[in-house]
């Protein structure tokens, strides 16, 4: 049972828990008034009526850019006739420079609500748009954190440093200008959201490099110094060997590939999480866990984009820690982005069950305690009494075996839609209901057509 130190201020039966790999019938959990769970008891007499369905811990979304989920239809039809993640990113630029500080609350606040329901309870938004439109403020932070707190999604924000347009200091092309600041900024800005989210509030700080494309490694290195000891900053990421252009362009410039830089230089630990990986060799993935590094992987972004998928059976085997992210949020589901995962390594392979192991068959059981535990790591975070809720109408869980109600949610399940959510003891969505629901679908759907309209009038006169 999990055991955690603290007084109960309540209790919560629920009907079918998943607990650290078992699966407990009329489970009470009682909650302290920090939010996180005091212990767990089954047996007669549950204190309160069970709330009804497959409950599981909530995962962390550890990959998230907030703004991009207004792009996915935008970003279907051929850009020219070899289309990819770098013709992808033009349009991604066409939006991130006309959001207005509302326009980016609206389509968070959307996009957080969606993730609720999809079985995240926690996000971290790697935040490289900090100053909008014209304003010479920051406060893109306050966007995403009252989009945040509408919808009650655990928040852990990462101000990202964005130098360049590629390796060698190139300057940055005009579309990457919102994203960009000098060091002593980004430093300046730091100490201004250390402010604003100060520790044990409900907006959590880490800090991000976008990529070694977009920042130096000297200044990595020296940002890195002066911030990671720093008790606010609880984790560190950075986007990796996305592309084979970006591990061609490392060599040339470093030589070495993008994860063997950043070992060289000292720069990975258990506080660090590395997103993607995709060309990464196994040799690198090793050295990712030696350091005890976190592998974020966003398998739905990742097909979207046509980035591919590294080779995981060894990294996972071996007990690498690894998340999932919903990166651009073309999916916004986390059982559906755990299938994606699995679904895209026995498209590579050409075998089925890759992703299992030889004491852990079932592969929806294996990838959710992996992402559960890799997603807390990456973030910085202890377990909360995080709890998500789906039906019996989602997928045919009820008529299996318990041995195979993740495998029914994960792979049978088109998208499973969270009936009940609670996030560190307070209930968000109750009987599928959301409280700020109308007004966020409302403002989002104002918001959305109105970008539309000057994103497409953009796309024609390039
Ligand atoms: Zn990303």
């Amino acid at each position: 049972m999990q055991q955690e130190a603290g007084t109960a201020q309540q209790a919560v039966t629920y009907a079918n828990l998943w607990l650290d790999g078992r699966w407990l019938r009329n489970a009470t959990v009682r909650i302290g008034g920090d939010g996180n769970t005091v212990d767990v008891a089954t047996g007669p007499g549950p204190a309160t009526a069970p709330v009804r369905g497959l409950t599981v811990p909530g995962l962390v979304d550890a990959h998230c850019h907030a703004f991009q989920r207004a792009l996915g239809a935008w970003t279907q039809r051929a850009a020219g006739t070899r289309d990819d993640f770098w013709s992808w990113r033009e349009t991604m630029y066409a939006l991130a420079g006309r959001l207005s500080r509302e326009d980016l609350e609206a389509i968070t606040a959307r996009c957080y609500l969606e993730l609720l329901r999809g079985g995240y309870t926690s996000v971290a938004e790697f935040l490289y748009l900090h100053r909008l439109g014209e304003r010479r403020s920051l406060d893109a932070d306050q966007a995403v954190a009252a989009a945040a707190r509408r919808t009650g999604m655990g928040l852990t924000l990462l101000p990202t440093l964005y130098q360049h347009a590629d390796f060698g200091g190139a300057p940055p092309w005009p579309g990457q200008l919102p994203f960009v600041r000098d060091t002593t900024l980004f430093l300046e800005d730091w100490q201004e959201l250390r402010r604003r989210y100060p520790a044990g509030g409900d907006v959590g700080l880490g800090i991000a490099f976008h990529s070694l494309r977009a920042v130096d490694i000297d200044t990595i290195a020296r940002v890195h110094q002066g911030l990671h000891a720093d008790p606010q900053c609880r984790c560190i990421h950075i986007h990796v060997a996305e592309q084979p252009a970006e591990v061609a362009g490392c060599l040339r410039q470093h030589g070495a590939t993008p994860v063997a830089l950043l070992a060289a230089r000292g720069l990975l630990s258990p506080q660090w999480a590395l997103v993607h990986a995709t060309h990464a060799t196994e040799a690198e993935l090793s050295q990712l866990r030696t350091a005890q590094a976190t592998l974020v992987l966003c398998p739905t972004t990742e097909a979207d984009l046509g980035d591919g998928c590294p080779p995981l059976g060894a990294f996972l085997d071996a007990g690498g820690a690894m998340a999932i992210g919903s990166d651009s949020n073309i999916g916004r589901n986390a059982p559906n982005e755990l299938r994606a995962l699995e679904w895209s390594q026995r498209l590579a392979r050409g075998r089925r069950n890759v992703l299992s192991s030889a004491n852990d068959p079932a592969v929806a059981d294996r990838l959710f305690r992996i992402a559960l535990h890799g997603g807390r790591r990456a973030i910085g975070a202890k377990a909360r009494a995080d709890f998500v809720t789906y039906d019996a109408g989602e997928g045919d869980w009820d008529l299996q075996a318990s041995e195979d109600y993740l495998s029914a949610l994960v792979f049978d399940t088109a998208a499973p839609c969270a009936r009940q959510v609670m996030i560190g003891g307070r209930w968000v969505i109750r009987d599928g209901r959301h409280p700020g629901e109308a007004q966020i679908e409302a403002q989002y759907r104002e918001t959305l057509q109105r970008l539309r309209t000057h994103i497409q009038t953009g796309k024609n006169h390039d």
